[in-house]
């Protein structure tokens, strides 16, 4: 009897360290954006289910449907603050307590990314959040009375990863910087511009002109935002005033990916083909990574690309880690939100009838060789 319970506790202990080393997967569905066209009928492609799953239209067979099944999955009404309290907010109290983690936001370029990641002042995003909650979290946990021998000092970095360069985005001249890891094997930039923040304002102050910093670059070399991967680093220090003057650091990224559209299918050409090429490899490897780590693989390849390595020590392993796949609903973005879903999902059915498309109608459609019941049914289905 006591082996077996020695056994249960190692699965336990297993099962603990396996479901950390995961990264939980989201998938979010922006809403339907109304084409140019008044009396275009809307052609959404996807359909929520329910808070785990979705449906989407089997493009090589139009009598099957296909279900796919998440960690989590927001429909197209979900506000930014159910994405926060329901994938990211249980994350932030590891930080105190030396712990890494990362959240990021993959998809293809205009399905919503930058919305969830960033928002708008009316609708603010993941990063906004997460960064005022930090705070407010060091500042109770500072008048604790058993941390009064303790510090916290929140500091930021922001880097863009363009063509597997890292870029300073704090500091524009630093155009290429190198990444290392130390004898504990924690993963650093040397170099990099550090900024310490003590309040929202100070996180504003620096966040916005950097943010400026790479929408110039964007236009200028033709919305290359889409094409790198915006790294957000808050790192959280809790320091002991007296002997033995310990430490602990927890870091938390917050990554804006670059589009995950395959540019050979849109038709990108020259630099730009070029561009993407390096873009998809390093997504390609996160990717990988994010597979071998949620099937539990020996190796993990996070040296294969600038990106991987850069969250090696904060993406798998003790990390906790959540990606949130933006997907849209129209029919313009059916192969790549296959794609971003073939990615995220944990599993996939083939379900034996056809995708149901709900039309909306401004004057009632008068099918007058119908009976009342079929009428009602040949409002939902088509
Ligand atoms: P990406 O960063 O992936 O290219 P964006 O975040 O820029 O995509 O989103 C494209 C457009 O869709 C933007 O105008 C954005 O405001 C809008 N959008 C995205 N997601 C939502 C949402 N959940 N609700 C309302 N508008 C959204
Ligand atoms: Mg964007």
């Amino acid at each position: 009897e006591s082996v077996s319970m020695v056994k249960r506790a190692s699965m336990l202990d297993q099962h603990k360290k396996s479901s950390c080393a995961r990264v939980r997967v989201a998938v979010r569905l922006r809403p339907y954006m109304e084409e140019k066209e008044e009396d275009k009928v809307p052609t959404a492609c996807v359909r929520g289910l329910d808070s785990h799953s979705l449906e989407i239209v089997n493009w090589r067979n139009q009598l099957e449907t296909m279900q796919y099944q998440f960690d989590a999955f927001y429909g197209d009404s979900a506000s930014q603050r159910e994405i926060y309290m329901g994938s990211v907010c249980h994350i932030l109290p590891h930080l105190l307590i030396g712990q890494n983690a990362s959240v990021f936001a993959y998809g293809p370029t205009g399905a919503g990314k930058t919305h969830t990641m960033l928002g708008n002042p009316d609708q603010p995003g993941v990063i906004p959040r997460a960064v005022r909650e930090l705070l407010q979290m060091t500042r109770m946990a500072a008048s604790a009375p058993e941390n009064e021998n303790w510090t916290y000092t929140i500091t930021m970095s922001y880097v863009e990863i363009y063509q597997e360069k890292v870029m300073d985005l704090l500091e524009p001249k630093n155009k290429d910087l190198p990444i290392r890891e130390d004898k504990d094997h924690n993963i650093l930039i040397p170099g990099v511009t550090l900024k310490t923040i003590n309040s929202f304002g100070d996180f504003d102050e620096h966040f916005i002109p950097a943010s400026q910093n790479r929408t110039v670059a964007s236009t200028k070399l033709n919305d290359r935002s889409s094409r790198s991967h915006a790294v957000l680093l808050i790192k959280v220090q809790k320091s002991q005033q007296v002997a033995p003057f310990r430490q602990l650091i927890g870091k938390l990224y917050l990554i804006d990916l670059a589009g995950s559209e395959d540019n050979r299918r849109t038709g990108n050409q020259g630099i730009r083909l070029k561009e993407s090429g390096a873009i998809n490899s390093s997504l390609f490897t996160l990717s990988k990574v994010v597979d071998a780590l949620n099937q539990g693989l020996p190796r993990i390849p996070y040296r294969d690309s600038k990106l991987t390595r850069l969250l090696q020590d904060s993406l798998g392993g003790s990390a906790h880690s959540v990606m949130i796949t933006n997907i849209a609903p129209e029919q313009t973005y059916y192969f790549d939100t296959l794609t971003a879903l073939n990615f995220a999902a944990k599993s996939k059915q083939i379900i034996n009838k056809p995708f149901s498309r709900e039309t909306t109608q401004t004057v009632a459609a008068q099918p007058a060789m119908k009976r009342p019941r079929e009428e009602a049914e040949a409002t939902t289905s088509s």
